[in-house]
């Protein structure tokens, strides 16, 4: 059974979010690849995001001002941080089936995290003015109140949508601040930078104002600040304009481009999809991934694949299988983020992607 390398039919964009301009200015066949239906499942749950979704959750309720006051908030955070980290557990067991997922305490980064995030927001000061539901309008001028916490915004003029993490006035400027689950941000990357501007062209056109500052914020809470120029704001939206325009033209003409390379390619999950990447891509790039055909069962756990590409020097690949995975002879298998274990060989890792047969 041979392996479909599907060309990607997404739908059309009518607007577009920060994130996913991003992905388009990375290769723009990824993002048809997340929009279109056969594929997009293989975007699954990892604990880096998990880890990330939970710091936001758990600083956005203090910010909204829904934790008690020390000494009861630490207890109250261990607690919140538990039920959050147990929900993202949950969706991660989901996305990965037969897989052994490792316990929350052995994710990369949960104990730094916890750490640190819990450390910082046991000392915030709480809302004075008490818990408030994001969104809603509490000012008496009929525009929304600050702050904003996960407020959704969009612009149908301009295309663009977003969810800001915060907006807020602090010392009489507006700020539009961008939460980081890591630690030690260096400086604002052009891709924060370029999101934090879409933010404060939606806040501009939502409230009126624009923002004065946008701020990228870590879970220690240090911040890296710019000064929000208002024609950098109008370039950026314009760029974006012209990026759905080009992307749904692509789609009409049914061939999405693809920029394969090592770092567009190496955090992309459709690697396991994308033909263009295995025709690029060599053994200097990161990750080590393999496709092939099972010629072999070399042990209970193990099989030898024929390569269709892939190492130099060789032709064949053992292939060390994670515990719920079964391969049958002759099937071609694409296996990304293998752990070296000697010549030609690789181990599965429990979240290793794995596409097989025509089936799938
Ligand atoms: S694997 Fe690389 S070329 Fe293929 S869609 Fe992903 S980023 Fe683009």
């Amino acid at each position: 059974m041979s392996l479909a390398w599907p060309e990607p039919s997404g739908e059309r964009l009518s607007q577009i979010s920060p994130s996913a301009y991003t992905a388009l200015l990375r290769c723009p066949k990824r993002l048809a690849f997340q929009r279109d239906l056969r594929t997009k499942h293989w975007v699954a749950q990892s604990t880096r995001t998990a880890l990330g979704r939970v710091a936001h959750r758990l600083t956005e309720l203090v910010a909204q001002g829904t934790a008690p006051l020390p000494p009861d908030r630490r207890e109250w955070l261990e607690a919140q941080w538990e039920a959050l980290v147990q929900q993202e557990n949950l969706l991660i067991e989901g996305a990965w089936p037969n897989r052994q997922v490792p316990a929350p305490r052995d994710w990369p980064g949960y104990v730094a995290t916890r750490v640190r995030l819990l450390r910082r927001l046991a000392d915030l000061p709480a809302d004075r003015e008490g818990p408030r539901v994001p969104g809603i309008s509490r000012g008496s001028t009929g525009q929304p109140s600050l702050p904003w916490v996960e407020r959704y915004l969009e612009d149908m003029r301009t295309r663009l949508c977003g969810t800001p993490d915060r907006v807020e006035r602090r010392d009489g400027r507006i700020r539009v601040v961008d939460l980081k689950s890591g630690v030690g941000q260096a400086g604002i990357s052009d891709d924060q930078q370029r999101q934090l501007l879409i933010y404060a062209h939606l806040v501009l056109t939502a409230y009126g104002s624009l923002p004065n500052d946008v701020v990228i914020q870590d879970v220690r809470g240090r911040e890296e600040k710019r000064e929000v120029e208002g024609k950098e704001v109008q370039r950026v939206v314009a760029q974006a304009n012209e990026a759905i325009d080009s992307f749904n033209q692509m789609l009409d003409d049914g061939s999405v481009d693809a920029r394969p390379g090592p770092e567009a390619c190496q955090w992309c999950p459709f690697r396991v999809v994308c033909d263009d990447y295995w025709e690029s891509r060599d053994d200097a790039w990161p990750r080590l991934d393999v496709r092939g055909v099972v010629t072999e069962r070399t042990g209970q756990h193990s099989v030898r694949l024929d390569l269709a590409s892939g190492l130099p020097g060789s032709t064949t690949f053992r292939l060390l299988l994670t515990p719920g995975v079964k391969l049958l002879m002759g099937e071609e298998v694409v296996a990304l983020d293998l752990e070296r274990a000697g010549p030609s060989t690789g181990r599965m890792r429990w979240n290793s992607r794995l596409r097989r047969g025509a089936a799938d």
